[in-house]
């Protein structure tokens, strides 16, 4: 092992901090020791904190109609190959209620940022499940609203809200989104999130078109600075109907070394293995608890509507039904000798 990574990780350990030149030496040099040394200090320091316990939720794609058109997403506007769908209220509620009895205590509702779910049917949506649902989280994942609309929501009964940075660089954002959509605003969306309350998690696409080295360092003084409670990374995949159509996926590999640094970074944080990397690998999500991760995120939606929930190529867990998909991620972690839990899963600080 190179003594110079060695004494980096060790840093990064007892300080929670390094600079970004440090992070770019340390991703950059990086092998498959100091990806096992990361690994086994992210695992270990996981440990006290949340054992080999995996907080689980549900999640439903209540829409994938969009009025924005990110370059890297397969639902985007101007994609005109999809069928697009909208979940009834009712269903959502009833989606919800199915996820309670399998064990869920959390509930996300993500989707396209679609007019139609304005801050009165959301927010009816939201106090439904929380009514019908004890004891459980209701996270929101419906990309930017006003601060009065977060706050509505918030009112009427909402927990945590996810919205992914998707990069800490504004230049490389300008490349990732087309040009009426800002950096500022979805930063400023965050710190208003956080503002009024809820628990917020954000994160970023691995390997995205145009990310560099020191990206990913920003990333990592990003995660040292905002703190979320939850930091969601997965491999960005290309999408065949979207101009990032033959650009190459980012790894597992790459994906799994970023997520044991985050967790030395902030130990408590939430740290889900995502579906994409389920997706570009069969043990992806797997590996991704063996690199410091301690959460997943398995499907709630109707089975009918999975497939049109594209946001890139080849998403697993989209035939089978949630019960199954539990069912499945369960025997997936015994099998690596962890637990998924029935608990609101909140962080642990
Ligand atoms: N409209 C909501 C939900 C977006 S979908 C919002 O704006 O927050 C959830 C996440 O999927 C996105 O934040 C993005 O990081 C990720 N995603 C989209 N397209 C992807 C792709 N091609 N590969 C990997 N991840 C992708």
């Amino acid at each position: 092992m190179d003594k110079r990574i060695a004494e980096l990780v060790c840093k990064l350990e007892e300080t929670h901090h390094l600079i970004e030149d440090e992070y770019c030496e340390l991703i950059q040099n990086r092998t498959n020791e100091s990806a096992e040394l990361l690994a086994q200090r992210a695992v270990a320091v996981r440990e006290p904190i949340y054992g080999k316990t995996v907080f689980t939720r549900g999640l439903i794609e209540v829409s994938n109609i969009c009025k924005n058109d990110c370059t890297y997403c397969g639902i985007r506007r101007s994609n005109h190959n999809v069928e697009r769908y909208r979940l009834e209220p009712d269903v959502i509620v009833s989606c919800a209620r199915e996820g309670y009895k399998l064990g869920f205590r959390t509930i996300v509702l993500q989707g396209g940022e679609d007019a139609f779910f304005s801050d009165d049917v959301l927010g009816g949506i939201v106090a439904r499940i929380k009514e019908s649902c004890p004891d459980t989280a209701v996270t929101l994942s419906m990309g930017e609203r006003s601060r009065q609309s977060y706050q509505n929501l918030f009112d009427a009964g909402a927990n945590r809200y996810l919205l992914r940075h998707e990069t800490a660089n504004k230049g490389h954002y300008g490349l990732l989104h087309p040009k009426e959509m800002s950096w500022e605003r979805r930063m400023q969306c965050l710190r208003d999130l956080r503002d009024i309350g809820y628990q917020v998690g954000t994160g970023f696409m691995v390997g995205s078109p145009h990310q560099t080295v020191t990206h990913l360092a920003q990333e990592m003084r990003f995660v040292e600075e905002f703190k979320p409670d939850m930091c969601g990374i997965g491999p960005f995949i290309p999408h065949h109907d979207t101009p990032f159509a033959n650009e190459p996926a980012g790894t597992l590999e790459l994906t799994c070394y970023l997520l044991s640094i985050i967790r030395l970074i902030y130990p408590p944080v939430l740290l889900p293995a995502t579906t994409a990397l389920g997706t570009i690998d069969p043990r992806g999500r797997e590996k991704g608890m063996l690199a410091g991760a301690n959460v997943v995120m398995p499907n709630l939606s109707p089975v009918a509507v999975r497939k049109q929930y594209e946001l890139y190529d080849n998403k697993i867990c989209t035939g089978e039904e949630s019960a199954q998909c539990r069912g499945c991620l369960g025997l997936r972690m015994n099998l690596i000798g962890y637990e998924l839990a029935v608990d609101r899963g909140d962080i642990r600080l």
